[in-house]
C-alpha cells in the first residue's frame, strides 16, 4: 500500500507545553518544526547566568503527574521527592495539610472542624465553586486556620476572594499530584533539555533564536513566517501555538500579580535543611496585606518564599536561591533607594526562616517584573489572567490551529497543567490524522474525552 506523505507540524514556543506537544506528535510520526525566540529550551522551566551565577528562571518543582507524562513519553528524567515547609507566626507547618499540622491547629478545633466539613460537603456535586475568601470567611474566625486555607491565593499571585473553591479539586480531577512534589535533579533547565533531546532522537527539528510572527492559510496548509534574523515561510498543517493568549480573554481581565525576585548566593557551608524545598514566610492576615497589594499599596507587613536550586554549586563556592514576592499592583520597576529597603526587609525576615544565612550571603540581585521580561523576554506571572469559570477552549476558530500553554485549559496554573495541555492538544491533532488517513471521518475538530471536563 503506498504511504501518505507524513503530516507536518510547527508548535511555536518550546516552554514546557511546547516541548510535550512537540515530543507527542513526533512520537505519532508527525514532522515537527519546534521553534523558539530564546536561546534555550525550557521557557519558565529553566536556568539562567546572572553574574557568573546560575539561577533557576522561574519553576522548579512539579506534581508528580508531570513525572508520569514524561517517562510515558520516554523522558526518564530522574527527580526527588521534597517537602515544603510554612512559617507562620512564630511556628512551622508542612505546606501539604498532614496530622501534625491538625495537633499544631488544636487550639483552633472548631475552626479545624467547621473547615473540614466545609471542604467535604464541597465535594459533593452540584456545589457551586465560592472564593475562597467567602469559603474560608464563613467557617472559621480569623486566625491560623482562617490564613492557612488561603496560602493557595498567595502562591498564585491573586487576592483569596479571586480565586475559586474549585481550585481545590483540580489536583485530584487531573492528576497533577502535587501532593507530592517532584524535583528536577539538576534543575528545571536539565529536564527540559532531556526533553528536547528526547524529541531531537526522534527526528524533531527545533529551531531556536527564531521568533513565529504570523501565519496564513491556504486550503488546508498553512505558511508561517518566522525570522531569526531573516524572514522565512515554514509550511504546515497543523499549528500548535503556546504564547499567552491575550486575546482569548475578556479585554478587562483581572491578570494575577507579577513576581519580583530577590537572587541570593549562600556560601556552600551554611546548609539548607535537607529534602526540603520552598520555605514561605506567611505573614498573618493575608487577605489585608494582599488586598493592600492588590489595591496598588504597600502593606507594612507582607510573605515571600525561597527555595534552594539543585544547580552544580558556582565557581566561587556557594549555591543559589530564589526568592520571591509581590510588588503593589502596578509597580513593575524600583529606584535604587527602594531595591535597598525591600532587600533589607527581605533578608531581614529570611534570618527567621534560616537563623545565621546573612553572614554566609555572597551576592544579592533584586529583579523587579521588568528586570525579569527585560532578561528573559517572559512574564513573572503565575497566573496570567484570573479565571473564575473555564480556561479557553485549546482549539481556536481555525481548523488545525490549536492553543496550549498554561493561558488555555485545562485548568492548573503550573507547570503540571501547561503540560498537560501541549499532551491534550497532541492526542487531538493524532485523532484528528489518524481519521484523516483512515478516511473513516472528515476533518473538523474532534473533542478529546479530558477536554470539556
Ligand atoms: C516566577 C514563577 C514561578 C513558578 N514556579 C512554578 C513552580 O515551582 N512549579 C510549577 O509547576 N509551576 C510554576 N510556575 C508556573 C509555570 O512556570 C508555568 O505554568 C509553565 O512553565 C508555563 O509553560 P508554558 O510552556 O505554557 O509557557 P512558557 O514557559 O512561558 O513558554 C512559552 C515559550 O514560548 C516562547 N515564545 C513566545 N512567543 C514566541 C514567538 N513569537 N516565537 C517563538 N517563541 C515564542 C517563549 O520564548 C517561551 O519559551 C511558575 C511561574 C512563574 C512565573
Amino acid at each position: 500500500m503506498e504511504e501518505l506523505p507524513s503530516k507536518k507540524a510547527i508548535v511555536i514556543g518550546a516552554g514546557l507545553a511546547g516541548l510535550v506537544s512537540a515530543l507527542s506528535l513526533q512520537k505519532a510520526g508527525i514532522t515537527v518544526t519546534l521553534i523558539d525566540q530564546r536561546k534555550q529550551v525550557g521557557g519558565l522551566c529553566g536556568t539562567f547566568r546572572l553574574d557568573n551565577r546560575e539561577f533557576v528562571i522561574a519553576c522548579n518543582d512539579f506534581g508528580k503527574g508531570l513525572v508520569k507524562l514524561l517517562r510515558e513519553l520516554g523522558v526518564n528524567f530522574p527527580f526527588n521527592n521534597k517537602k515544603s515547609s510554612v512559617f507562620y507566626r512564630g511556628q512551622w507547618f508542612n505546606a501539604a495539610p498532614d496530622l501534625k499540622m491538625l495537633w499544631q491547629l488544636r487550639s483552633e478545633w472548631r475552626n479545624v472542624f467547621s473547615l473540614l466539613g466545609g471542604i467535604i460537603a464541597q465535594q459533593f456535586p452540584h456545589r457551586t465553586p465560592q472564593s475562597i475568601e467567602k469559603f474560608a470567611n464563613r467557617l472559621t474566625s480569623a486566625g491560623a486556620v482562617n490564613d492557612l486555607s488561603k496560602l493557595i491565593s498567595y502562591f498564585m499571585g491573586v487576592h483569596p476572594s479571586d480565586i475559586q473553591t474549585s481550585f481545590f479539586g483540580l489536583d485530584g480531577k487531573y492528576n497533577y499530584g502535587y501532593t507530592t512534589m517532584a524535583c528536577p535533579i539538576g534543575g528545571p533547565q536539565a529536564m527540559a533539555d532531556a526533553i528536547a533531546d528526547v524529541f531531537l532522537q526522534q527526528g524533531g527539528k527545533l529551531l531556536l533564536n527564531t521568533r513565529y510572527t504570523k501565519h496564513n492559510k491556504q486550503g488546508n496548509h498553512f505558511y508561517a513566517e518566522i525570522n531569526d534574523g531573516e524572514s522565512r515561510i515554514v509550511e504546515a498543517d497543523y499549528i500548535v501555538d503556546t504564547r499567552e493568549q491575550r486575546s482569548l480573554y475578556p479585554a478587562d481581565s483581572k491578570r494575577g500579580l507579577p513576581l519580583s525576585m530577590l537572587c541570593l548566593a549562600v556560601k556552600n557551608e551554611f546548609p539548607y535543611p535537607e529534602n526540603t524545598h520552598t520555605l514561605t514566610y506567611f505573614e498573618p492576615d493575608v487577605s489585608h496585606w494582599f488586598g493592600k497589594l492588590d489595591q496598588g499599596i504597600q502593606p507594612e507587613h507582607f510573605g515571600f518564599h525561597v527555595f534552594k536550586s539543585d544547580l552544580v554549586p558556582n565557581t566561587d563556592n556557594t549555591y543559589t536561591l530564589n526568592l520571591y514576592f509581590y510588588l503593589p499592583r502596578g509597580v513593575n520597576q524600583l529606584e535604587d533607594g527602594k531595591r535597598t529597603i525591600y532587600s533589607e526587609y527581605l533578608l531581614n525576615r529570611l534570618e527567621k526562616l534560616l537563623p545565621g544565612i546573612n553572614n554566609h550571603l555572597a551576592y544579592r540581585r533584586l529583579l523587579t517584573p521588568d528586570d525579569f521580561v527585560a532578561l528573559h523576554g517572559l512574564s513573572s506571572r503565575v497566573m496570567p489572567f484570573i479565571v473564575s469559570r473555564e480556561k479557553p477552549h485549546n482549539s481556536s476558530s481555525e481548523a488545525g490551529y490549536f492553543y496550549a500553554g498554561h493561558s488555555v485549559y485545562p485548568p492548573g496554573e503550573h507547570a503540571g497543567a501547561a503540560a498537560l495541555s501541549g499532551a491534550l492538544v497532541a492526542q487531538k491533532i493524532i485523532s484528528e490524522k489518524t481519521l484523516f488517513n483512515t478516511e473513516t471521518s472528515v476533518g473538523g475538530h474532534h473533542e478529546n474525552a479530558h477536554q470539556q471536563a
